[in-house]
């Protein structure tokens, strides 16, 4: 996929308005590509091309301008009405280079065939060119203003508009002559001109159409070729078929324009994992905690589909778009208080003021008050007319129809603005929320009826070990209960995730293959404990490294042995330790934030804070260590020992101190890192 650039080379340094190219392959996008001008351009995708016909596979080029003009311009122009006829005409006349080209003097020679005041109008040049209007006044048309197409896809642009923010007209310009080179040269099909029999397609896109707002640090275009370049090649051959059905106008079409909601609707499958999403740098050891949480940060995206819910159901979901105000809060201005209400403020001294009959309460539509005289206000009541301060009905003596109370009272006292909280078409809530009773109630008030929610990340739960019984059943010698799933299948849910309890297995190889086919059928994400070192019997890592997408992590942390992250049928998988300490804790700094970011929330970093030690150590250098503790008498308490069978010091904990990479002498009064369970999200 393509984004186009009508202008002039846009420099080394990566730029929004420059070309952007992204290629995806079976539903997987690459890096995108930055082209700095038209000739580079031209040069990488006719490599690529060679390339992918050299590999015998099939390619379908998108590229984000007009393949045509509104009906008739080709055969004023040429004398035929064949599109490639004007693609030819324009591919001799245009003469390109990365400093500069001559779209402006060919737009206006092409114009004064017409009388010289259109179709082409916007000159980005400081000389004037006759025939070539700056702007569209005394502007004239002979031809229609937009394509069929256009008419029915509002944001799109004129191709006559030759420059200013969104215009397109000289990406058509300096376009199409390169795709009438390339499709000289490599046989290429033009859709929807000609059927798309060949091994090559060029497809006219417009990325509006299906991407949504672009996630923070990327350039626009870039997101936006790597969204559709993505969407398009994830596509079933039949859905893509469906898509392509279209007349076949002179003009060209707009790939998706027309069927829309199903394009919205395959474009809101989300985007797999790429296989390399766990690789490590060459000749790295033990990776230190923080590097190894940036990496994790860094390689995943949200994994789980988008729906709209309900608002009443969307409560634990997270949000998939930011949220926009519907009604302002408060919709009305009214007033704060139990009270009296009247215009403007009132300076010093005693004011007697004649009142009106009747009350204004919350719910009654705003009533009128007549300059002068004041009206009952009940708290939460719209102001009426004439009314905008409010004096609390303490301070005032009543007597028969007036008041009289002590100023001074500023203009506006005790009322609420309209929108003074949340202003109608204001973002309210952004996307990757996760809607809690205070987001409910925001959403209730701001008129929101639904909303686009993540659907639930679904986390597969799997214990491996010969030695392991279910919990409550009868243990035989030798056997132990099998402590972890239960403890991480209730940590998946406190994190607002939906636990999928896979059961046990042993220490098979083939059944352990089996489960955790299983499991990738019915989950995004898999958390198996047991069994991941490089041990005889660490069936976890060993089955993932042969699956090819495999790596051990070796972070350096305690409690911790090496972590296996790897892709099993394209499902995430994270090989806990066995140990329960250590699978909770591996479990709560790796797998929790990790969860959040596929879930589609942000990153989760814990929050922890400094409180006195109250106890000592001496840590060596080298690696992170997270202890149980909790807080008592203000100290950190940290269990007697650190051992990582012992469950019940994870019971007897509230939270961790973590102890920094480096070493440390820690004392009582010591400062130290403490981080309550609650902050991971349990
Ligand atoms: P492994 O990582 O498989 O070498 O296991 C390390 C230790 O954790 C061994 O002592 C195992 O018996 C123990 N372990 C493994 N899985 C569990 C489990 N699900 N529940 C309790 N202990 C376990
Ligand atoms: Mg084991």
């Amino acid at each position: 996929m393509v984004d186009w650039s009508g202008g002039n080379d846009t420099g080394p340094k990566p730029r929004a308005d420059a070309i952007w190219a992204c290629v995806a392959r079976m539903g997987r996008a690459e890096a995108p590509q930055y082209l700095r001008n038209r000739c580079l351009a031209e040069d990488w995708l006719a490599e690529l091309f060679e390339e992918e016909q050299a590999a015998g596979r099939r390619v379908l080029a998108g590229f984000d301008f007009p393949f045509g003009y509104p009906a008739g311009f080709a055969k004023a122009v040429t004398g035929s009405a064949d599109p490639f006829a004007l693609w030819a005409w324009l591919e001799r006349r245009i003469e390109d280079a990365p400093a500069g080209n001559n779209r402006f003097d060919l737009a206006a020679e092409i114009n004064r065939r017409f009388g010289g005041k259109g179709p082409f109008w916007f000159n980005g040049l400081k000389r004037d060119i006759e025939g070539l209007p700056r702007r569209k006044t005394g502007y004239v048309n002979p031809f229609p203003e937009r394509r069929a197409v256009e008419e029915r896809a509002p944001g799109t642009f004129s191709c006559w508009q030759l420059g200013g923010t969104g215009a397109v007209g000289s990406q058509v310009l300096m376009g199409l002559p390169v795709l009438a080179r390339l499709r000289q040269r490599f046989g290429a099909a033009a859709w929807p001109f000609e059927r798309l029999d060949n091994w090559l397609a060029f497809v006219e896109i417009w990325p509006s159409l299906t991407v949504g707002s672009v996630p923070d640090g990327w350039i626009r275009d870039a997101w936006q070729v790597h969204e559709v370049a993505r969407l398009v090649s994830g596509l079933a051959p039949e859905k893509l078929q469906n898509l392509l059905n279209v007349e076949n106008p002179e003009e060209g079409w707009i790939f998706g324009v027309g069927q829309e909601d199903e394009l919205r609707q395959i474009a809101a499958q989300p985007p797999r994992l790429s296989n390399d999403c766990f690789a490590l740098p060459p000749g790295v050891n033990w990776t230190p905690v923080e590097d190894a949480l940036h990496m994790l940060e860094a390689r995943l995206h949200p994994v789980t589909g988008i729906e709209t819910a309900g608002v009443d159901q969307a409560t634990g979901r997270v949000l998939a778009e930011d949220v926009i105000a519907e009604r302002s809060n408060p919709p009305l201005p009214n007033t704060a208080v139990d009270g009296y209400g009247f215009a403007g403020g009132r300076g010093p001294g005693v004011h007697r003021m004649p009142l009106v009959s009747g009350r204004a309460a919350a719910g009654d539509a705003p009533g009128q008050v007549r300059e002068g005289a004041a009206q009952r206000v009940l708290t939460g009541a719209a102001l009426p007319d004439g009314v905008d301060t409010v004096v609390l009905q303490e301070d005032v003596t009543l007597s028969a129809g007036e008041i009289t109370f002590r100023g001074p009272i500023k203009p506006g006292a005790n009322t609420r603005r309209t929108g003074e909280d949340v202003q109608q078409g204001d973002v309210a809530l952004t996307r990757g929320t996760r809607v809690g009773p205070a987001e409910a109630a925001l959403l209730a008030a701001i008129g929101v009826r639904q909303v686009p929610v993540h659907k639930p990340l679904r986390v597969a739960v799997v214990s491996t070990g010969a030695e392991l019984v279910e919990a409550g059943a009868t243990a035989a010698d030798g056997q132990i209960f099998d402590a972890n799933r239960p403890m991480l299948l209730e940590m998946i849910r406190r994190l607002g995730h939906q636990p999928v309890d896979m059961g046990r297995v042993g220490d098979d190889r083939a059944q352990l293959a089996q489960l955790l086919d299983q499991a990738a059928d019915q989950a995004d994400l898999i958390l198996t404990s047991g069994g991941a070192s490089a041990g005889d019997e660490d069936h976890v890592s060993a089955l993932l490294k042969e699956a090819g997408a495999m790596t051990l992590w070796r972070i350096a942390v305690k409690p911790g042995r090496p972590l296996a992250l790897g892709l099993w049928s394209d499902v995430p998988v994270f090989g806990l330790p066995g140990n329960p300490v250590a699978a909770l804790t591996c479990a709560l700094v790796f797998a929790a934030p990790a969860m959040a970011r596929l879930a589609g929330a942000p990153w989760l970093t814990p929050q922890g804070f400094e409180v006195p030690a109250g106890f000592t150590k001496a840590k060596k250098p080298g690696r992170t260590e997270f202890l149980r503790a909790r807080i008592r008498d203000g100290r950190a308490e940290v269990f007697l020992s650190e051992g990582s069978g012992r469950v019940s010091g994870l019971s007897w904990a509230e939270g961790f101190v973590e102890l920094p990479h480096e070493a440390v002498e820690i004392t009582p009064g010591t400062p130290v890192r403490y981080i309550p369970f609650g902050s991971f999200g349990l």
